[in-house]
C-alpha cells in the first residue's frame, strides 16, 4: 500500500479493502503500541481520530494512542443519557494521559425535538434512539476523516469474534488495535501502567453505555450482556453498516 500524507488525502474513497488487507498482513504479530507508533509516524492514517465511549476498557486504547501521539483527536459521543461517572472518568483520563485534542459531539437538538421529545425513545425503539443519539452525531463527526480508531475487541461478543485490525467502511479505514486482545491482556495493561478504572466497574458494570440501557453483568454472562438487556439488540449502530442499519451502533 502506498504511504499517504495527511495533506494529500482529500478525495473519497480514500481506502480500499486491498489497503486494509495489506495493513493486516504487514502488522500481523506486531504489538499494538508499535503498530500505532508506526502508523502515526508514517502518516498512513491521514486525517484520523479516536472514537471513545470512556467506558470500562477505554483507558487502554487511549493510553496507547497518547503514547504514540497525545495530539490525536479524541471524539466522545455524548448521547445526553450518559452516566455522570462516565463524564468524570473522561476528564480524569484526558488529564492523566495529556490528550490535547478532545471533542464532544451531541445529538442535533432539532432532531431530538422531532423524534425524541419525551427523551423516552430508548424505552420503545432503542434502535431509533441509537440512530439519533449515536449514529447521526458520529457520522457528522467523521466527515472529513480518512480513518478512525475504535476500541472494539473480538472477545467482547460473538458478533465481534472475527474482528480484523483493519477494516474499510465507506472508503474510510477503521483501525481496531485491540482486536486480538483478551480480557487478561487488558487487565495486565491496566496494572502495568496503573491506569484508573471506570468508577462503576467495581459495582459490576462491565460494559457501560447510556444510563437507561446499561445494567450490571452477572457472573458467567457475556461481558456485553448488560447492554440493552431484554432487547434483541447487541450493537448500537456506529460499527458495521451504518447505512443499512444491519448492525446497529455500540460503543
Ligand atoms: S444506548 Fe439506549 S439511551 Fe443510548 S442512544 Fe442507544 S437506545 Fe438511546
Amino acid at each position: 500500500m502506498a504511504s499517504r500524507a495527511v495533506d494529500v488525502i482529500n478525495t473519497a474513497p480514500r481506502f480500499t479493502q486491498a489497503d486494509a488487507d495489506a495493513l493486516n498482513a504487514r502488522f500481523a504479530g506486531v504489538d499494538a503500541a508499535t503498530m500505532l507508533r508506526a502508523l502515526f509516524a508514517e502518516g498512513t492514517l491521514g486525517r484520523v481520530a479516536v472514537v471513545s465511549s470512556f467506558g470500562t476498557e477505554s483507558a487502554v486504547l487511549l493510553h496507547l494512542v497518547a503514547q504514540a501521539d497525545p495530539a490525536t483527536p479524541v471524539i466522545f459521543v455524548d448521547t445526553l443519557k450518559m452516566f455522570d461517572e462516565t463524564l468524570a472518568y473522561r476528564d480524569t483520563l484526558i488529564e492523566r494521559f495529556g490528550l490535547t485534542n478532545n471533542s464532544v459531539i451531541q445529538p442535533d437538538p432539532a432532531v431530538l425535538a422531532a423524534k425524541d421529545e419525551s427523551g423516552l425513545r430508548w424505552s420503545y425503539d432503542p434502535d431509533g434512539c441509537c440512530a439519533i443519539r449515536k449514529v447521526e452525531p458520529l457520522a457528522r463527526a467523521k466527515v472529513g476523516l480518512d480513518s478512525w480508531i475504535s476500541g472494539r475487541k473480538a472477545f467482547q461478543s460473538v458478533t465481534r469474534e472475527n474482528l480484523p485490525r483493519f477494516e474499510v467502511e465507506d472508503g474510510r479505514l477503521k483501525i481496531n488495535p485491540l482486536a486480538d486482545w483478551t480480557k487478561d491482556d487488558l487487565d495486565r495493561y491496566f496494572e502495568e501502567h496503573e491506569l484508573p478504572r471506570h468508577p462503576l466497574e467495581a459495582a459490576g458494570y462491565l460494559s457501560i453505555g447510556c444510563v437507561p440501557c446499561t445494567s450490571i453483568v452477572q457472573p458467567g454472562e457475556d461481558p456485553r450482556a448488560g447492554r440493552w438487556r431484554g432487547w434483541d439488540k447487541v450493537e448500537c449502530g456506529i460499527h458495521g453498516s451504518d447505512g443499512d442499519g444491519s448492525e446497529l451502533p455500540v460503543f
